[in-house]
Order: C-alpha cells, then sequence, then structure tokens
C-alpha cells in the first residue's frame, strides 16, 4: 500500500490530466498540491491579462482538486523560501514538479531542487510541456538549431514522442486546510478599472475549456486550417494560446487528438496545425539558449540599430489610433479580448518597429501585458522575428505593407468592420485605405478624417524608406 507523501509543485502545467508530476505523485502515495505565486527579482512578473487568466484558471485547477478532497496550497514569494517551508510542514517525503525552461526560472528551480535534496528529500522533474525539450533536439555538431525547418525535421525524425497521460482517478490527499480566499487576495483580477469585460464571453480558462476549444477545432476548423489561417476575419485558428500558455492542456494531448481525429496520419491541414505548435517547440529551445530573449537582441548586430523614441506615435498604436484600419482593428482587437490574429500579430509588430521606428521592445512589453497568452519563449521570439534580430528571422528589408496585407488578408473588409465600426460603412475596396477616398464618400460614411477616426501618422512610402535607410546603419556591423 502506498504511503509516502509528495508533493507536486504546479507551474505551467495548469492541469490534471497528462500532468506527469501528478500522475507519479499519485503512484507513490498522498498527494499535496502547491501553487507559487512566484515574485523574485529574476523571474519576469506576469502581464495584466496574463494575470486575470491565471486567477481563473488557478480557480479551476483548485476545483477539479476539491473534487479529490485536495485543497490547492496557495502561497505568494520566492519559491525557494516557500517550498521548503511547506515540504516541511507537511512532512513530505517528496517533491515533484514538471520542468520549464525560461533561464531564470530555470535557475531556481536548480536552487531549490539542491536545497530539497540538502534537505534530505527525494526531488523528480518531469517532461510534460514540450514535445520535445531543448537538448532533445540538436545538429551533428551537438547545438542548438537555429533555424526551424531543419530543426522541425529534425525534432519529428528524434523519436521522442508518447501518447498522453490520463488524469490519475483515485487521489489520496495528504490532509492540509487552506484559507478559501487566498486566491482573492493574490488581486490578480483588474479593478478600477475593470478592462477585462471584454475577456469573458471569449474565453473559459482551465482545463475544461482548453479540451472544449480543441474539440471545437478540430470539428469545426481544422479543415481549411492551412488556407483559411492567416484571415482574420475567420475564426479559423484554434485559440489553444492561452489554454497551453498555462499548461491547461499539453501538446502531446494536442498531438494525439490530431492523429486520432485524422484516424491516421494527419492530412495537410493537420501537418500544418502540427507545425505550428513545432514553432511554438522551436522558439523555447531558442528561449532556453538565449541571454534574456525579451531584453537583448537575439542578433547583437541589431545592438546598434537607430531606434526612435517616439512615444507619441507608441502610445497611438496602442490605442488603436494609427489611421491604418488594419492595425487599429488588431491592436482594439487585443485590448478588448486579450488576444489578436497571428497575421495581424505581424501587421502590427511590423508597423511599430518598421514604420514608427520604435524599439521591438517596447512592443513585446505591450504584448506581454496585454496578450492572455503572453508567453516568455513565443512573445520575445515573435517579436525579434518580425524585427528581424531574432532566431530564422524575417529579413529587416521585408517592410510589410500595411495596406497591401490588409487587402489580401481581409478582402471585404469584415475584420476591419468588426473591429473599428466607425469604418463599418465604407466598402470593401475603400475601407482599407480611408485617407484616399473622395470627400463625399467618407461624408456618406458617416466619416470625418481626424475627427471621427485618424489620419494615418506616418506616410507609408517615406516611412518605409526611413526604416531602409535605418537598417543601412546597422549593415556595416553585419
Ligand atoms: P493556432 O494557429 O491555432 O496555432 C496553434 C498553437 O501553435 C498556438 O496556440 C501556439 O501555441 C502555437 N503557435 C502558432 N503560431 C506560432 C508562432 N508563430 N510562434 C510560436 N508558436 C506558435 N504566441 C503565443 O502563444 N504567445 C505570445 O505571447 C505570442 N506573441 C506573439 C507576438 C508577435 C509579435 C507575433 C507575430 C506572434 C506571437 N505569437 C505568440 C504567435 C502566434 O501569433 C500565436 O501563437 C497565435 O496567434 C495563437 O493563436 P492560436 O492558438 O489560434 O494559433
Amino acid at each position: 500500500m502506498p504511503s509516502a507523501t509528495t508533493l507536486v509543485w504546479f507551474r505551467d502545467d495548469l492541469r490534471l490530466s497528462d500532468n506527469p508530476a501528478l500522475s507519479a505523485a499519485v503512484a507513490v502515495g498522498k498527494v499535496a498540491c502547491l501553487y507559487v505565486l512566484e515574485e523574485t527579482d529574476e523571474q519576469r512578473l506576469l502581464g495584466g491579462a496574463s494575470k486575470w487568466w491565471l486567477h481563473h484558471s488557478l480557480k479551476s485547477l483548485a476545483d477539479s482538486l476539491k473534487k479529490h478532497h485536495i485543497d490547492l496550497i496557495l502561497r505568494r514569494g520566492d519559491a525557494r523560501e516557500i517550498l521548503p517551508d511547506i515540504a516541511n510542514d507537511i512532512s513530505a517525503k517528496n517533491i515533484f514538479w514538471n520542468r520549464r525552461y525560461d533561464p531564470a526560472s530555470v535557475t531556481v528551480d536548480k536552487q531549490v531542487m539542491s536545497d530539497l535534496r540538502e534537505r534530505g528529500f527525494e526531488v523528480s522533474s518531469f517532461k510534460a510541456n514540450l514535445l520535445f525539450e531543448p537538448w532533445d533536439v540538436h545538429t551533428n555538431n551537438d547545438e542548438p538549431y537555429k533555424v526551424f525547418s531543419p530543426f522541425w525535421k529534425a525534432a519529428l525524425k528524434s523519436n521522442k514522442m508518447r501518447g498522453p497521460l490520463a488524469p490519475p482517478t483515485k487521489l489520496t490527499a495528504e490532509k492540509v486546510t487552506e484559507d478559501a480566499g487566498v486566491l482573492d487576495k493574490f488581486g490578480l483580477l483588474p479593478t478600477q478599472p475593470d478592462w477585462s469585460l471584454g475577456f469573458n464571453p471569449v474565453w473559459r480558462p482551465g482545463e475544461i475549456g482548453a479540451q472544449a476549444r480543441l474539440d471545437r477545432f478540430l470539428t469545426e476548423n481544422l479543415r481549411g486550417y492551412s488556407e483559411k489561417r492567416d484571415n482574420p476575419q475567420y475564426d479559423h485558428t484554434s485559440g489553444l494560446s492561452p489554454h497551453l500558455r498555462f499548461g491547461e492542456i499539453s501538446p502531446f494531448q494536442i498531438w494525439s487528438a490530431v492523429y486520432a481525429h485524422a484516424g491516421g496520419e494527419p492530412d495537410k491541414d493537420g501537418w500544418k496545425f502540427l507545425s505550428e505548435i513545432g514553432w511554438r517547440e522551436f522558439s523555447h529551445t531558442i528561449l532556453f539558449y538565449a541571454d534574456r530573449l525579451a531584453e537583448k537582441n537575439w542578433r547583437s548586430q541589431f545592438d546598434a540599430f537607430p531606434w526612435e523614441k517616439d512615444q507619441p506615435a507608441f502610445l497611438t498604436w496602442t490605442k488603436g489610433q494609427t489611421g491604418y484600419p488594419i492595425v487599429d482593428a488588431g491592436m482594439r482587437q487585443l485590448w478588448q479580448t486579450g488576444w489578436m490574429h497571428n497575421r495581424v500579430r505581424m501587421i502590427c509588430a511590423s508597423f511599430l518597429i518598421k514604420h514608427l521606428l520604435v524599439d521591438w521592445r517596447q512592443g513585446e512589453k505591450w504584448f506581454w501585458d496585454t496578450l492572455v497568452d503572453a508567453c516568455p519563449a513565443n512573445n520575445p521570439a515573435s517579436w525579434q522575428w518580425v524585427a528581424g534580430s531574432g532566431a530564422d528571422a524575417a529579413p529587416y528589408f521585408r517592410i510589410f505593407n500595411p495596406f497591401g496585407q490588409s487587402e489580401k488578408f481581409d478582402p471585404k473588409g469584415d475584420y476591419i468592420r468588426r473591429w473599428v465600426p466607425e469604418l463599418s460603412k465604407l466598402s470593401s475596396k475603400d475601407i482599407h485605405k480611408p485617407w484616399e477616398v473622395s470627400s463625399s464618400t467618407l461624408r456618406a460614411a458617416g466619416i470625418e478624417l481626424g475627427e471621427t477616426y485618424p489620419k494615418p501618422i506616418v506616410e507609408h512610402g517615406p516611412a518605409r524608406q526611413r526604416a531602409l535607410d535605418a537598417f543601412k546603419a546597422i549593415k556595416k556591423f553585419a
């Protein structure tokens, strides 16, 4: 009869199913579950939208554990101090957790692990949140890949896949009584003002919401994903990013569900979707080996880039008031729902970096604060990808034309109409460039440029040239 008590430290894995640390704990005896809201100088604090998500996700996890008569222990502060205290309090024999990959947290985990082992605890960590851990896939010279395609090819060949674990059915709880008000005391929800009202109709944080999203995606939207994923007016992507970010679902579960849905080898749409999961894996490898990915250019040649310190332009961008309809639509979708379509993320990021010459780090921070899926790997890696300073990045001189992108990917202007309603009466042709529309047409659509909708804050042609000139300034350092 198993008897040892194991403390399971939940982090970016807020789920019961396919949770190797939890399953291993259940196999050896009684279980106690802990989440620490980490607040240390080294680790990046969560942004506002992520905090909103975390509150609801922890609530959902606590409810699921409650069904097994387990109280989720919640603490805030430095895990290095909290873990030994709790482990002593409950007389735990083992401490188990699933691994994470941002260097600051890896350092914390190593310190906690060696400290706990010195104190006589058994400590084990597990692979749970990536299909391929950063050290699983490497070049013939034992180096990490810096380009996605060979990374993904090698990953798929590496034979590291496993099937997902079922949720434990019988959990035996170590008796812990937790004050029910701790989560509210964390103060993760916005109050004055409550800017999260637009989040509730869109999202259902937690494991049940994650599974429901995956099921809906597979039955309704996987077919046609490879073509329609780039069109923001269709709701054709999975919307799984915040669920993955907080580990409410694992990539192993997604992988296996895509195969099960296909009844074998996935088709073109299935593979395209799995390759996006692959980009997430790639970003985590980049993060793991990088020196402060959200702060430092991955290509140091960009250290000499002549960024503009244009704070008013940055604020205009954050508010979705640039006068470029597709950019404004994206920035407003982000503010209202905590999420933005991938194609539009690329357009908005490119506009900030290349048309306004604002340092990518400023944009990354804004996304970090406003995205419910703000991810320590995907967010900085994607910003650096757009800037040209990152791994396998778009070349700096490839500058998105915002209205060209909008005409191509939102041809009828439906996405713009949804998020920029003041332009909704313009035709599909006119809506992408209101500044070129005659004053009588604008008047008929109830628009006065500069009053009801802004004039463009920069002109595309000169802004493009300015960006190319700025790039020349760093080319000499290349
Ligand atoms: P789907 O198309 O359904 O893709 C499935 C999953 O694959 C996603 O949930 C995500 O985990 C992963 N994925 C998809 N595209 C990418 C990508 N380009 N890079 C890495 N992983 C990807 N993604 C985040 O999860 N968090 C972020 O903070 C984030 N910041 C971004 C910032 C910028 C400037 C850009 C251009 C992209 C960013 N992305 C980020 C990547 C991408 O936009 C989102 O993952 C995607 O829009 C999420 O929607 P989805 O779940 O419907 O995606």
